[in-house]
This record gives C-alpha cells, sequence and structure tokens, in this order.
C-alpha cells in the first residue's frame, strides 16, 4: 500500500516518504516494501 503520510522505516531507519510503497509488519510498525520481511499483500 502507499503511505498517506510521513513516517520512519522500522527496518532501515530511513524517513518514508507519503506515497511511497510501504508494509506493515506484525509488531504493527510501518517499513519501506522492499524492507518488509515478507509481504504481506497478495497477487
Ligand atoms: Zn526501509
Amino acid at each position: 500500500m502507499k503511505a498517506k503520510f510521513k513516517t520512519t522505516c522500522s527496518e532501515c531507519e530511513a524517513p518514508i516518504k507519503a506515497g511511497s510503497e510501504i508494509s506493515k509488519i506484525p509488531s504493527g510498525k510501518w517499513v519501506h516494501k522492499h524492507c518488509a520481511p515478507e509481504s504481506e499483500e497478495l497477487p
């Protein structure tokens, strides 16, 4: 999904811009899509 707000990636700790592709990890934090351990998005 796309970020609707600015946040920080919990994996690489870089900023996530609004509109970037992000994923939510099981702990409830947001990470870049490419930083997620596994995608929760189904095809
Ligand atoms: Zn990241």
